[in-house]
């Protein structure tokens, strides 16, 4: 059993919070252009508990990556890098000092059920949560948009991951059940209740990329600089229009440019088929999505694709797609309401056999 807060720190914890992992249902590669995207909170959360000390030092433990009792430490002000999980705590205290924010040191017992490493935003989770219970501890004057550019901000400027505003936002905003609407350029978002007739379910591929940190940067880079010689500050500001236009530029840009485009289109349809219920087309959008992410963004794998292979042939399953950075990583799907256990276990089956890959059904939640 791991241990509590009581257990290692001896006294009760002063605050509790929670932030829950997220799946982008819709709209990927979207949020660093200036575009929509539609990711929805998933049931499994990461706690944690707080206490203050009256020194200036941060005592830290993650039930998730902590050998059997060990606490590590370090002091209020001087936040290093580490390459550690501990940067995401050491980040936190470093960005709000940084914005004018008065905090002494704390105890933090951190649990998680939301896979690290697996495209769910156990990080998001992670810093969102811990900003909660700090706002919460010492009383600061955070609104929740502000809280969630914070969290992009300890993975920009503290961790080094060059990500956007959608998973802070996701994990901070979206309520269970409910998708969040998102324009990650005027950061005006909506919440669109998920219709009970779908079950989402997640699928990891088994499958993860070592270098899509780098990948990440180059398609970052590539959209940077198609909107360069298309004359636009960013490729939201593009529309279809625009594509024959995109099409001159050199390779491979024209193709990153109509995934971007078409994208942020499919994500307006999807919000609209949501509101009405249009689960076909709502599924449709969902293979058009991956397409568009497997031939023109380039950043599907070939098991990634056999899965949404799988789930094409799947009666329960109204569409899938990759979900995430790619180069590896989940599939999102959707299937019809009481069947999403069953039709997740049998197409995690049917992967299994052909691709000698070890799925993991991550949402519905396995049960250990
Ligand atoms: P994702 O956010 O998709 O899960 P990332 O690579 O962005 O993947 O973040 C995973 C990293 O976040 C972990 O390697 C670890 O450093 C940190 N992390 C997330 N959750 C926890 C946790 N509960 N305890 C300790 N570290 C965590
Ligand atoms: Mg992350």
């Amino acid at each position: 059993m791991s241990p509590s807060f009581q257990d290692l720190f001896g006294h009760p914890p002063e605050v509790e919070a929670e932030a829950p992992g997220r799946v982008n249902l819709i709209g990927e590669h979207t949020d660093y252009n200036g575009g929509y995207v539609l990711p929805m909170a998933i049931p499994q959360q990461t706690q944690v508990a707080l206490r203050r000390r009256a020194d200036k030092r941060v005592r830290a433990f993650s039930v998730n990556t902590s050998r059997s009792g060990e606490i590590l430490e370090y002091e209020l002000g001087q936040e290093s890098v580490g390459k550690h999980w501990l940067d995401y705590v050491k980040g936190v205290t470093q960005v709000l000092q940084r914005e004018g924010h008065a905090l002494t040191g704390f105890e933090i017992w951190i649990s998680s059920e939301v896979p690290l490493g697996s495209g769910l935003s156990s990080s998001a989770s992670l810093d969102v949560a811990i900003l909660r219970a700090l706002r919460e501890l010492f009383s600061l004057p955070v609104e929740d948009v502000p809280l969630a550019i914070l969290g992009q901000k300890v993975e920009n400027d503290f961790v080094g991951a060059p990500v956007g505003i959608m998973d802070p936002m996701a994990v901070h905003l979206a309520d269970q059940g409910m998708a969040l609407f998102l324009d990650t350029r005027l950061m005006r978002f909506e919440r669109v209740p998920l219709p009970r007739a779908l079950d989402p379910i997640v699928i990891n591929s088994g499958v993860a990329h070592n270098h899509a940190a780098g990948d990440y940067r180059v398609r970052r880079a590539e959209c940077e600089q198609a909107a360069a010689l298309l004359g636009v500050q960013q490729l939201r500001d593009l529309s279809t229009v625009d594509l024959l236009r995109a099409e001159k530029l050199p390779a491979p840009l024209g193709q990153r440019v109509r995934h971007v485009v078409t994208e942020n289109a499919r994500v307006l349809a999807a919000v609209q088929a949501l509101r009405s219920e249009e689960l076909d087309r709502l599924g449709n959008l969902f293979y058009a999505s991956h397409d568009s992410q497997r031939r023109d963004y380039e950043v599907s794998v070939p098991e990634i694709d056999l899965l949404v292979d799988i789930a094409k042939e799947d009666a329960d399953v109204y569409g899938a797609r990759l979900t995430g950075g790619g180069f590896g990583g989940s599939v999102v799907m959707l299937a019809k309401a009481g069947t999403g256990s069953d039709a997740a276990a049998r197409i995690a089956e049917i992967y299994a056999k052909r691709s000698g890959q070890r799925p993991s059904v991550l949402v519905p939640q396995a049960h250990s």
